[in-house]
């Protein structure tokens, strides 16, 4: 029904750049091309409970969005997406691709939609979509969590690594890679927020909710979102472009462009021991083009 590739690639990435560690990408951005990277192993465990309507929340241009529209078309069941912000019309190509694949959606101003974790505002969403399962934005819940552990346990089957790194953007992706490090290793998530202290918090607080406890071994390191969320630098789109003259690969700017960029730099200031194996995970692919 859904062609899916896992386990999903390993390559050594050869670069002079990394001098005495290495790098291999986890191309997880090669899942499938509809529901992709992190937002396949965040839903897999969350589908069986899917009998009925989902629904979620994101931003306009949210690959989330995108993959739960995606997955209610190839599974079965219906879907809404609750927006931040005005309806703008036409639809960008996330929503419209969203609605192609029968989301219905529906718009929260930004005030409210800070709230939309909220006993009140949950009620209102329920009485208006009556029978909804809600998804949390980001599809960051437990059953997200024990899906991205297993990210993890996939690598270890190839490589002995030391270090895996991945970005951030509510935090589920890295709460589950985290739970699942063997003795040694270590996980760091690069933010893709700006102000994103508050996020390792949330990483504990996910684990604790899928495991019982949060786990040790991961970092949110916070000092490379280019200044915010959906921003840029011209250093970021530098470091973009040279990668993909480089490697053929075209990092998407608001999550992996940011972790490679970083992880670059803490590889450039020395911060890992000689012969250190690390793993990036393309968590995505390219797919806002704005
Ligand atoms: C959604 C997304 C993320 C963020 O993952 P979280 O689990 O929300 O932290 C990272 N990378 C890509 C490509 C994404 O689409």
């Amino acid at each position: 029904m859904l062609d899916l590739r896992l386990p999903s690639p390993l390559v050594e990435l050869r670069d002079a750049r990394l001098h005495d560690v290495r790098l291999w990408l986890k191309r997880d951005d090669q899942i499938n091309p509809e529901i992709p990277g992190n937002k396949w192993r965040k839903l897999k465990h969350n589908l069986p409970a899917f009998g009925g309507p989902v629904l979620t929340f994101g931003g306009a241009y949210s690959n989330h969005i995108r993959a739960v529209a995606a997955a209610g078309w190839h599974f079965g069941f219906a879907t809404v997406g609750v927006i931040r912000g005005e309806e703008r019309l036409p639809l960008n190509p996330t929503l419209a691709y969203a609605v192609e694949r029968g989301m219905r959606l529906t718009y929260l101003d930004r005030g409210t939609y800070r709230l939309k974790h909220t006993p009140e505002v949950l009620e209102g969403l329920q009485a208006r979509f009556p029978g909804c399962l809600i998804l949390p934005e980001g599809g960051s819940n437990a059953a997200a969590v024990l899906g991205c552990r297993e990210l993890a346990a996939e690598i270890s089957a190839e490589i002995d690594f030391d270090v895996v790194c991945c970005p951030v953007g509510t935090g589920g992706t890295l709460a589950g890679i985290a739970a699942g490090l063997g003795p040694g290793q270590q996980a760091i998530g690069f933010s893709a927020l700006r102000g994103g202290g508050f996020l390792a918090d949330e990483v504990a607080r996910l684990q604790r909710e899928a495991l019982g406890e949060a786990v040790p071994g991961w970092r949110v390191e916070t000092a490379y979102h280019c200044g915010g969320y959906a921003r840029s630098t011209p250093e970021l789109s530098a470091f973009i472009d040279d990668f993909d003259e480089r490697h053929g690969l075209r990092l998407d700017r608001i999550y992996t462009g940011k972790m490679m960029y970083g992880l670059f730099d803490l590889i450039g200031k020395g911060s890992f021991r000689p012969g250190a194996k690390i793993v990036a995970v393309v968590t995505g692919p390219e797919w806002i083009s704005q």
